[in-house]
């Protein structure tokens, strides 16, 4: 089985102690490459290192997350952007992430939000690169702004979904779009066991979002990229079909949606 954790911040401090053993198990069960989301201008080497240390295993995405943005955004957001613009040699960003919306923890900064999100969607039509989109109590205003946005060009995932089926058709709706599966498809109460049957596999790519939101049976403990394995045997019995299956149709999702055709192995 191979499988990619198409979001996981396993370069943040909760993995200072073991990262090294964090990866090891990820190879052991079939984990073998790995999509870091940055957070913030602090975020940035952390992903570097990684990508350094694992440069056939890890790729990097570079953007400003939702819950970063704030007053002086201007200056975090254009080193970002010089970032953006000076990739690692042989390691291309392979999207403009993690990026969004979220109203969850503050609605004060909405409109600073919103302006942030349109200059991030901006980025990633002009390099033709994916979008890997944050949403938190926030789908209203994130449809309003995808809808005005949309064209040709912009493709992305909404990344963590945990919305219903209506949400979920609305992302769907957007060509090529993906919705990004966690470990809230393992939460008796996540939900996603009656999204899911109605959305097609090739329209879904796996993630773990570590080192948040683990899977059952480790809820509430860290989590960590190999538990991607745990959702994909969940998402499987979701769809009735078999690991294996999900494994193969989502890892190739994955590798089109960021272009990734031709790096693994
Ligand atoms: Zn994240």
């Amino acid at each position: 089985m191979h499988l990619i954790d198409t979001h996981t911040h396993l370069y943040q401090p909760a993995f200072d102690g073991d990262r090294e053993e964090a990866m090891n198990r990820c190879q052991k069960v079939g984990v073998d490459f790995l999509l870091l989301p940055n957070i913030d201008v602090d975020s940035v080497p952390r992903i570097q290192n990684m990508i350094a240390r694992w440069p056939n295993r890890c790729r990097g995405m570079m953007g400003l997350h939702p819950c970063h943005v704030k007053e002086g955004w201007e200056k975090e957001l254009k080193k970002i952007e010089e970032v953006l613009n000076a990739p690692m040699p042989q390691s291309p960003w392979v999207a403009v992430g993690e990026i969004g919306l979220d109203l969850h923890w503050d609605t004060s900064t909405l409109d600073l939000q919103l302006e942030v999100l349109r200059i991030q969607l901006d980025w990633a039509k002009q390099r033709a690169l994916p979008v890997v989109i944050h949403v938190r109590s926030a789908f209203k205003q994130l449809f309003e702004v995808l809808d005005s946005e949309m064209d040709d060009t912009l493709k992305g995932v909404v990344h963590c979904f945990t919305g219903d089926t209506q949400e979920a058709n609305h992302v769907l709706s957007y060509p090529g779009w993906m919705l990004g599966i966690g470990g809230v498809s393992t939460y008796k109460k996540g939900g996603l066991d009656r999204v899911l049957p109605h959305v097609p596999l090739d329209r879904i790519i796996l993630e773990t979002d570590s080192p948040y939101l683990a899977p059952v049976p480790y809820r509430g403990k860290r989590n960590e990229s190999s538990y991607v394995a745990i959702v994909a045997e969940r998402v499987a019995e979701i769809a009735g079909v078999t690991a294996d299956e999900v494994a193969k149709v989502t890892t190739e999702n994955a590798l089109r949606l960021f272009g990734l055709d031709g790096l693994k192995g």
